[in-house]
């Protein structure tokens, strides 16, 4: 039985997960950057202007709100990529400069273009990624799979979805091979 309560506390879970690798340097600056905007645009700017502002000040004031929260966002985001980065396996450098230089363009393209999450082998601790069935360092089968057809099985399954091939006659059968990480 799956219910969608449950579905929908996993997904917080993986959020908050998520959220964990904001660090806390990252939190700070993300403060600063919010206090600094409000700073600036209430404070600096209006000494420095002529005439003051024709617009209405709820609006000036949802405006300058929303300034604060992209400066913040933007902080707190280089302070994930700075820790989602090395998980892929990706340079953290490269991507932090993309990500400041042409504003908001490289955050986009981090996002659509990061490599899935690394994980590491039980065996040696060599990086694999998720669709990996053998460690590419030392062949410790990281994954279920046939032993006819080499393709992914599951390791509940009996025969093969994809050759019909018997699981369990496998020597040890697929299902006892199987790392369950
Ligand atoms: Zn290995
Ligand atoms: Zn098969």
């Amino acid at each position: 039985m799956s219910n969608p309560n449950q579905r929908g506390f996993q997904t917080e879970t993986r959020l908050s997960e998520e959220l964990r690798l904001i660090p806390r340097w990252a939190i700070a600056g993300a403060l600063l950057a919010f206090a600094l905007t409000q700073y600036y645009f209430w404070i600096v700017l209006p000494a420095h202007r002529h005439h003051p502002s024709s617009l209405p000040v709820a609006l000036r004031f949802y405006l300058i709100l929303s300034w604060g929260a992209l400066a913040a966002l933007y902080v707190l985001m280089i302070g994930y990529i700075t820790n989602d980065a090395p998980r892929r396996g990706m340079s953290t450098r490269l991507w932090i400069i993309c990500v400041v230089l042409p504003g908001a363009v490289g955050a986009v393209l981090y996002f659509l273009l990061r490599q899935p999450i690394l994980a590491t082998c039980p065996a040696c601790g060599a990086h694999v990624e998720s669709d990996y069935h053998y460690c590419p360092q030392c062949a410790y089968q990281v994954a279920a799979c046939c032993t006819k057809c080499y393709r992914s099985a599951r390791i509940t399954d009996i025969y093969c979805v994809h050759c019909g091939h018997d699981l369990t006659a496998d020597h040890p059968p697929t299902r006892l091979h199987a790392f369950s990480g």
